[in-house]
């Protein structure tokens, strides 16, 4: 079942568009000594232009990791990252920063809303950080399509939690970056509402050209994207293209398979941590963990 290394490296593609962000040797230990974890094990990977890209794998894995050291937000132990042609390992905070605000969307787990803040100003807080106009027709076209037209004047305590990710997804489209990281956007989501960001996201990659790298647990959300990486102790061990939630279900069930018979090179070795956390043995993803 597993890929041979010598044909063809999981997470390497070679893409018509080529490629939006892509990284070689990137490595990222937390820690020292005794009590080092190597969360990012020696990873290569291209993120294709133009393409949605989901990442899975167990809790503990190295998905947010991964998310974080791409989107330079996060500094890496060892390795480079590259996004387009600019190696962002190299850059000043300062350069970093900007390109991060320029050409970037983040959204993260946790919403990271200000709460003093009411949600209209928080969508458009990037922007008026970098001093730039949002254009209207395209902030226009998020909030409705992420049915906040009647919440802009609510701050984040006055929205329910679905609500508050969807204002934390406008945010992170609103400025139009070419390149969005989503860390389980739909963890916290209703299904009507989380299917309405998977939709959403996908129309951005079909009919504006963006990139889209996602992690999530669920099989359902990663069908909407045309290629799913499997991660496991730090390191790309499978992928998937053209997934759907049935095919993406029976990979990941291969995978704990492999792990309960101890045979390993699945997306946890025996013994990892993030066992008991991984997705369960009856096949059904657990949503919004980790
Ligand atoms: P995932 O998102 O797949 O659940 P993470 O990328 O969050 O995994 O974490 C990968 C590994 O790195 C885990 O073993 C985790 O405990 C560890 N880790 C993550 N962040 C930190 C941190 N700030 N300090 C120490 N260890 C960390
Ligand atoms: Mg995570």
């Amino acid at each position: 079942m597993s890929t041979p290394a010598a044909q063809h490296a999981p997470g390497l593609a070679s893409s018509e568009n080529g490629t939006a962000a892509h990284a070689r040797a990137l490595t990222k230990a937390y820690g020292s000594g005794e009590t080092t974890v190597l969360a990012l094990d020696s990873v290569d990977v291209d993120i294709a232009r133009g393409r949605f890209t989901a990442v899975m794998g167990p809790s503990g894995s190295g998905k947010s990791t991964l998310m974080h050291c791409l989107a330079g937000l996060d500094t890496v132990s060892g390795g480079e990252v590259w996004i387009g042609d600019t190696e962002i390992t190299r850059l000043k905070e300062r350069e970093l920063t900007r390109l991060r605000r320029d050409r970037i969307g983040f959204m993260f787990q946790s919403f990271n809303l200000i709460p003093t803040l009411n949600a209209l100003e928080n969508i458009t807080l990037p922007m008026d950080i970098a001093g730039r106009k949002p254009d209207q027709a395209w902030l226009d076209q998020v909030i409705d399509t992420l049915g906040l037209r009647g919440r802009l004047r609510h701050r984040p305590a006055q929205l329910s939690g679905g609500q508050q990710q969807r204002v934390a997804c406008a945010r992170a489209l609103a400025s139009r970056p070419e390149l969005i990281f989503a860390d389980e956007p739909t963890g916290n989501l209703d299904s009507r509402s989380g299917l309405e960001v998977l939709d959403f996201l996908r129309n951005a990659v079909d009919e504006l050209g963006q990139t889209v790298v996602m992690v999530t647990h669920d099989p359902r959300a990663a069908a909407h994207a045309d290629l799913v990486l499997f991660l496991g102790d730090g390191r790309i061990v499978d992928e998937m293209g053209r997934p759907t939630a049935e095919t993406v279900l029976e990979r990941l069930k291969q995978f704990d398979a492999h792990r309960g018979r101890g045979e390993g090179g699945g997306p946890a070795e025996p013994g990892a941590d993030g066992g008991p956390d991984s997705t369960g043995a009856d096949g059904v993803a657990p949503v919004g963990r980790d």
